[in-house]
């Protein structure tokens, strides 16, 4: 059974424009979302709609896609991710708004950061502060998905929970195309723990 009317009205195009990237010409398509009251962004190159779409959701991260923080991996997972799209010429990047910290905020990560610089994982430093470990959603990556036209993916992702969101909201995963970057001195140990504590599906370096 699929839910898909329910989460096609969920969002809604606002508008769509070209982006021209360092890794080539996009398309932006702009979208508001009545599920989590947020403005996200499909960054697009080529006809996303049909089979077997090479897509990546991506979390905000203003530190990271920002300001390049080598406390996690999100900026270098941006660059990769257009990177690859544009190197086949079709896909999508959700760029999911309001998902800062794993949906936390963005205060409330640097709080996370100031309990981790004590000494704390990225898991305890949340529970820490009483706030779940990972607070996200993709319902609305679900709805946008399906109003591009795409009907099954191949996911860009280490992230088992981000491949069971998908396939339960009745998007198929065709593949999974691991999406590891090299660790670097700061950011050694959360990746170790997105593997050993949240079952990221990362190579033990
Ligand atoms: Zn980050």
């Amino acid at each position: 059974m699929s839910n898909a009317p329910l989460t096609q009205a969920a969002v809604e195009k606002a508008g769509v424009a070209r982006l021209p990237t360092p890794h080539g010409v996009f398309m932006a398509h702009a979208y508001r979302s009545g599920l989590d009251d947020v403005e996200h962004l499909a960054v697009v190159m080529g006809d996303p709609a049909g089979e077997g779409t090479l897509v990546r959701l991506h979390s905000e991260c203003l530190t990271g896609d920002v300001f390049g923080s080598l406390r996690c991996d999100c900026g270098e997972q941006l660059n990769k991710a257009l990177e690859r799209i544009a190197r086949e010429g079709r896909g999508v990047l959700l760029y999911l708004r309001g998902q800062e910290g794993r949906g936390i905020g963005l205060a409330h990560k640097i709080r996370a950061y100031e309990l981790q610089d004590s000494g704390l994982d990225t898991v305890d430093a949340n529970l820490a502060l009483g706030l779940p470990v990972d607070a996200r959603s993709y319902d609305a990556a679900v709805a946008m998905l399906r109003d591009l036209g795409v009907t099954s993916v191949r996911l860009m992702s280490n992230n088992p929970k981000k491949i069971a969101a998908l396939e339960t909201a009745g998007l198929p995963v065709l593949k999974r195309e691991p999406h590891a970057v090299d660790p670097n001195p700061e950011n050694h140990h959360y990746l170790a723990t997105k593997r050993q504590r949240m079952g990221h599906l990362l190579k033990e370096r």
